[in-house]
C-alpha cells in the first residue's frame, strides 16, 4: 500500500527530482585537484541548502585542512531506531574530456539515463536517501530517525570524516545501522548487499647493494646486484604450482568460505570469456587454483607487485650494477587477517629471502582492515524485505575484492550493521567517460530506501 502512495509521489515529483539533480551535477567538485576548490565550496552550498530545504536540521561542519563534511538529521522520536546515511559530494576529475558524448558538467538525459560526472558516483545514488526522506517528511510518514553525513574527500583520500568518525566515537553518528549507496548492483535485475571488503597492507621493499652504480664489468662478478636480488626477492612470494602466497602464516587468520557462500555465488551470473575480453587477458591463470573466480576476488587473500624501480631505465644500454632496486608490494587481506601480523609475517620473509651481500629495507607504507558484516540482524531482514518488495528478487550476498576505508571505520567505530547496498548499474562507467545513472534504478532507490525506513519506523 504504502509502496503505491511512494511511486505516484515520485511520478508526481519526476521533473523536479531530475531538476534538483541536474543542478547538483553542474557542479564540478572534484576533490583531487585543489583548483576545483571554489567548486567544492559550491557543492556543500547545495547539498547542505538541498536538506534545510526537504526539512533537515543541517550543518556544515568546516576541517582546518580539508573540505567540510555536511551533515543533516531529522529526530522524529529519541526512542525510534536510527539510521545514518553516508554519501560523497566530491567527484573524479572528468578527463580524457574528449571521450565524453555530452560535457561532463552538462548533465544530458538520454535514453533513461542521466549523463554526468558523479551521476553514480555518488551524487545521483546519494540523492536516492534523500529524495526518500524527503517523501516521508511531506507525507507525514516519518517514524524513523534518520542522520546524513556526506564528506567531500571520498576520491581522494577522505582524511577528514576518518578523522571526525574517530574524534565523534558515536555520538553525532550514533545510530542503529548505516546505510551506504556507493556501488553498482551485482548486475540488472540482480539487486545486492555487500557484506564483505578485502583489506589491505601496502609496503615498500628497497634492496640496496654499493654506494653508487658499478662499471658492470669493472666490478660485475663478485658484487652481489640489488636488482636481481629483487627479483629473487619478490620472485617468490607466490607457488607457481598451487597460486598460492608463501609468506610463512600468511593464512592462519583467513575465515574459510562458508558452504551458503560458495552457493550463493556459485549461482551468479559469472560469463568468465566476457570478463577475460573485458580486461584483455588471455587466461586466468592467477590467484588459488582450487577457488573460483569469484571466490579468489572477494574472499582470498593476495600479494601483488605494483611497481619495480632501480637501474638504468634510459634509451639506449648503460653497462651498470644499480646501487640499488624498489618494489611498491600490496597485500590484499580477508577477514580475519590483521594487518599488524601480516606486515611482521612479510617483513620477516623478505629479510630471509635476501641473499647475503645487500641490505634490505622494507616501510610500511598503509594499512585497511577487511570488513565482514553479519547480515543475521532484525535490520537486515527489512532491509532485504524491502528490496525483494520492489525489484521482486531477494538481494544477493555478495563480497567485493577492493577496500573502503570508511566502511571499516564505520564498522569498528560504531558496531552497528552496515548496510552496502548500491543501485548502480555494473555499465555505469564511474571514474569513466560517459558515466551515467539509470533514471529508473534512481526512481525504484527511492522506492526501496522510502519502504525500509517505513519498516523500520513499525519496529
Ligand atoms: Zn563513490
Amino acid at each position: 500500500m504504502s509502496s503505491k502512495k511512494v511511486r505516484e509521489w515520485i511520478d508526481q515529483k519526476k521533473d523536479k527530482i531530475i531538476d534538483d539533480l541536474v543542478e547538483f551535477l553542474k557542479i564540478p567538485s572534484v576533490s583531487t585537484d585543489p583548483k576545483y576548490s571554489g567548486d567544492i565550496m559550491n557543492a556543500v552550498k547545495f547539498l547542505s541548502s538541498h536538506c534545510k530545504a526537504i526539512g533537515l536540521d543541517t550543518k556544515v561542519i568546516e576541517s582546518d585542512d580539508g573540505y567540510p563534511l555536511v551533515y543533516a538529521e531529522k529526530i522524529v522520536d529519541p526512542n525510534k531506531k536510527t539510521i545514518l546515511f553516508y554519501g560523497h559530494y566530491d567527484v573524479q576529475p572528468p578527463d580524457p574530456l574528449d571521450e565524453w558524448e555530452s560535457p561532463p558538467f552538462s548533465p544530458s538525459i538520454r535514453d533513461g539515463n542521466i549523463y554526468a560526472r558523479g551521476a553514480t558516483d555518488d551524487k545521483g545514488q546519494l540523492f536516492i536517501h534523500l529524495k526518500a526522506v524527503e517523501y516521508l517528511l511531506e507525507s507525514n510518514d516519518l517514524q524513523t530517525n534518520v542522520k546524513f553525513i556526506f564528506e567531500g574527500e571520498e576520491e581522494s583520500g577522505g582524511e577528514t570524516i576518518e578523522a571526525f568518525v574517530i574524534q565523534d566515537q558515536g555520538k553525532l553518528l550514533a545510530c542503529d545501522a548505516v546505510f551506504i549507496s556507493d556501488s553498482a548492483m551485482y548486475a540488472p535485475g540482480y539487486p545486492s548487499v555487500v557484506y564483505g571488503l578485502r583489506g589491505m597492507v601496502y609496503t615498500e621493499i628497497r634492496v640496496s647493494g654499493p654506494s653508487n652504480d658499478l662499471h658492470s664489468g669493472v666490478f660485475g662478478g663478485p658484487v652481489v646486484n640489488p636488482a636481481n636480488a629483487l627479483a629473487l626477492i619478490i620472485g617468490k612470494f607466490i607457488d607457481e604450482e598451487s597460486g598460492k602466497v608463501t609468506i610463512p602464516n600468511f593464512y592462519e587468520e583467513v575465515k574459510d568460505i562458508e558452504e551458503w557462500e560458495r552457493k550463493e555465488w556459485a549461482q551468479l551470473p559469472f560469463d568468465e570469456k566476457k570478463y577475460k575480453e573485458s580486461i584483455g587477458v588471455p587466461e586466468l591463470a592467477g590467484g588459488e587454483k582450487d577457488y573460483s573466480i569469484l571466490e579468489r576476488i572477494w574472499a582470498r587473500p593476495t600479494c601483488d607487485v605494483n611497481g619495480i624501480f632501480g637501474g638504468y631505465q634510459g634509451v639506449g644500454g648503460k653497462t651498470i650494477i644499480p646501487a640499488w632496486a624498489g618494489a611498491k608490494v600490496s597485500m590484499r587481506l580477508v577477514p580475519w587477517q590483521t594487518p599488524e601480523n601480516i606486515f611482521n609475517y612479510f617483513e620477516h620473509y623478505v629479510r630471509y629471502l635476501a641473499p647475503v651481500g645487500v641490505n634490505v629495507d622494507v616501510e610500511l607504507l598503509s594499512v585497511a582492515r577487511p570488513v565482514l558484516i553479519n547480515l543475521e540482524g532484525e535490520i537486515f531482514r527489512l532491509a532485504e524485505n524491502a528490496i525483494e518488495e520492489v525489484w521482486g528478487r531477494k538481494p544477493v550476498k555478495v563480497r567485493e575484492g577492493g577496500t573502503i576505508p570508511i566502511v571499516s571505520t564505520f564498522f569498528e567505530t560504531l558496531g552497528v550493521p552496515i548496510l552496502l547496498v548500491g543501485f548502480g548499474l555494473p555499465d555505469d562507467g564511474l571514474h569513466s567517460p560517459n558515466e551515467k545513472f539509470s533514471l529508473n534504478q534512481l526512481f525504484k532507490g527511492i522506492e526501496t530506501v522510502s519502504e525500509f525506513l517505513v519498516a523500520v519506523g513499525n519496529l
